[in-house]
């Protein structure tokens, strides 16, 4: 990825003010014509998580917590808040080697 490329500035996934909120919380967002399909809930939402395989962006029924959707996180996203500063260099030969075999 070039500096033309990005469009979040590095410094912005590893630099970040100490919160100024009494309580920290995630916003949920409402996914617009949703239905889960394990419960027909329409109160389907989006937000990040972290599980067992890292930061996500998962979309889950808040009736029954189904899971429709679940992705692995892009810069736009600022999460998680703070991000390794070589996580979208390019691999090094070395290590495209070690990958094919
Ligand atoms: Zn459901």
């Amino acid at each position: 990825m070039t500096e033309k490329t990005k469009t979040v500035p590095w410094t912005d996934t590893i630099l970040y003010q100490r919160p100024e909120e009494e309580y920290i919380s995630v916003k949920r967002e409402l996914v617009a014509d949703a239905q889960c399909p394990a419960c027909d809930s329409k109160d389907v939402r989006r937000y990040p998580i972290v599980n067992w395989m890292g930061a996500r962006i998962v979309t889950k029924c808040q009736a029954c917590f189904h899971v429709l959707d679940m992705r692995e996180t892009v810069r736009e996203d600022k999460w998680p808040p703070y991000w390794p500063v070589t996580h979208d260099w390019a691999v090094s030969p070395a290590e495209q080697g070690r990958r094919r075999k």
